[in-house]
């Protein structure tokens, strides 16, 4: 009863937040942005949560009000905003939603918000210890803090959080990561000399969770380790499981002559006669067109590679003399447990990361759940 779906094991996601919390005494922010890095954002965070989770991280605030609405009523914590979302922000501060402040003009704006509303807003002020991507950079710091520790005073805002975020976790020991470790306890001198004291400090991704316990402070935040995918692949699985399993029907099936061209600007050539087997996802479904002859498919217990281009809808998958039926599963990739293809193996064959792979699987593949209690 299926034409293609994305089959979510909460049992996985549950064990591998169990994992994770395991690894450290800090607490666990699990990170269930883009939808839950595409395993459907409310599931995952439910079963995050049952796995010992007390925290949850998403970039937008449109996540946070989700989470909020979908009557999730942990510390949720979003840090991607623009001076635009007037509207968002006052829905999300509404909701409880922890606010990240990454610089004047956000905790300008949040104050404005939190007068409005009679609120107090829970802030965590964002220092870039080396990322260069969001935060407040070295030099703006002091003043960020300054005028913090006088919106807290002013009771607008309370600074539960003070944070940062790695740009190398994912290679172990780099020097970088002991550079940005040196930077935040810098940025969190001059934030206690203002007077503040946060409850949480923060700063490890999934790798730094996994491989460096000096980054993990008060609260530890895991996104792809959540959904299994093993964070630094060279250091092997750390006992985590994928959760995802991506599948479909075969559409159609076969037999064609050696030497046709096959699917849009006939990449592929067959060699012999041979079965020709239509899987029904292309690029519309998230699948990267970049798969065009790489990429690996598992039909009937058996390794294949997709043959062809990847079409918007569709791709071909040349399986020789296998005997196969139509509607039988086509596998890309799961935990590999039972000899199919990984994210891993998608994304080593792509010149991309596993974090890609999933997270970009649409809208149409429908996500069915099972395990776990959630
Ligand atoms: C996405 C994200 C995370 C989680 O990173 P993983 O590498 O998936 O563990 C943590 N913190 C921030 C700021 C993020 O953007």
């Amino acid at each position: 009863m299926f034409r293609a779906e994305a089959v979510v094991d909460l049992t996985a996601i549950r064990g591998n937040v169990e994992t994770l919390r395991a690894a450290t005494p800090a607490e666990v922010m699990a990170v269930v942005k883009a939808d839950g890095y595409g395993h459907g954002m409310l599931e995952s965070a439910r079963a995050a949560l049952a796995g010992g989770a007390s925290w949850l991280g998403v970039a937008v605030l449109d996540e946070a009000i989700a989470l909020r609405t979908g009557g999730i009523d942990v510390p949720v914590l979003a840090w991607l905003w623009t001076p635009a979302e007037t509207a968002n922000l006052r829905a999300a501060i509404r909701h409880g939603v922890d606010i990240g402040i990454s610089g004047g003009w956000s905790l300008a704006a949040t104050q404005l918000t939190a007068r409005e509303l009679g609120v107090t807003v829970r802030v965590h002020l964002k220092i870039d210890t080396g990322l260069s991507r969001n935060g407040a950079y070295v030099t703006e710091w002091p003043e960020l803090v300054a005028a913090a520790a006088r919106a807290q005073a002013a009771g607008e805002i309370d600074v539960i959080g003070i944070w940062s975020h790695l740009a190398l976790a994912d290679e172990p020991g780099h020097p970088v990561t002991a550079r940005q470790v040196a930077a935040f306890r810098d940025a969190l001198e001059v934030a206690e000399r203002a007077g503040l004291r946060p409850l949480v400090r923060h700063l490890a991704n999934s790798a730094a969770t996994l491989t460096a316990p000096e980054t993990h402070f008060d609260l530890v935040r895991p996104g792809i380790a959540v959904y299994g995918l093993p964070p630094v692949p060279a250091r092997g699985s750390f006992g985590l499981v994928p959760a995802m399993t991506l599948q479909a029907g075969l559409a159609s099936i076969k037999r064609v002559g050696a030497g046709e061209g096959v699917s849009y600007g006939h990449a592929y050539t067959t060699k012999l006669e041979t079965t020709v087997a239509l899987v029904p996802l292309g690029y519309a479904d998230g699948i990267p067109r970049a798969a065009t002859n790489l990429a690996p498919v598992m039909i009937g217990g058996r390794r294949f590679t997709v043959s062809g281009r990847v079409c918007m809808d569709q791709f071909v998958v040349d399986v020789g003399d296998l005997p196969i039926e139509v509607g039988q599963p086509a596998v890309l990739f799961g935990p590999g447990r039972d000899g199919e293809p990984t994210a891993q193996d998608w994304a080593d064959g792509l010149d991309t990361i596993h974090y890609e792979i999933v997270t970009r699987i649409g809208a149409r593949v429908t996500r069915r759940y099972v395990g776990g209690a959630a």
